[in-house]
């Protein structure tokens, strides 16, 4: 495993729309190893492949409840609403309030080709929301209602 150098808001990459992944081999494989490698040396809690420079539809997500490798997510459904605080390694120290919904379903593949669900919740469905959108070149910042002020990110340090 290696970790990948992660692109920063205003590289072009980061705004294009991936595309399918079509390849379940090795090269998948290693993606998706060096992308939990580097997601967990940023400390963050998921990762696209576009944002290591990557244009394919796959994502490493871990809220603290274990590894999850979504190969061609896609949403089956979306409930609810919730407001919160988001940030993105590619976009370091800057933080937004984003509205998601409370509860996602996502059809995926696996490392291995083969089709899953996955239903998430609470902060899990902002997550999958947020990395499902770096495949549509889409960032939270897009959709922010507003961004954290610098007293607040001072407040978010402390606590
Ligand atoms: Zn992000």
């Amino acid at each position: 495993m290696a970790l990948r150098n992660i692109l920063k808001e205003g590289d072009e990459r980061l705004r294009k729309k991936s595309r399918e992944v079509t390849d379940f081999n090795q090269r998948l494989w290693t993606l998706l190893e060096d992308m939990a490698e580097t997601m967990k040396d940023g400390e963050g809690v998921g990762l696209a492949a576009p944002q290591v420079g990557v244009l394919r539809r796959c994502v490493v997500i871990d809220v603290g409840e274990g590894l999850h490798e979504l190969v061609n997510p896609v949403f089956l459904t979306q409930e609810g609403d919730q407001a919160g605080s988001e940030g993105c390694l590619s976009i370091p120290g800057e933080y937004g309030i984003v509205h998601r919904p409370q509860k996602v379903s996502v059809r995926y593949q696996d490392r291995y080709g083969k089709p899953h669900e996955l239903e998430a919740q609470d902060f899990l469905a902002v997550a999958v929301c947020h990395e499902l959108d770096h495949l549509d070149g889409v960032l939270f910042i897009d959709k922010a209602e507003r961004m954290l002020t610098p007293e607040e990110l001072q407040q978010m340090t402390e606590d």
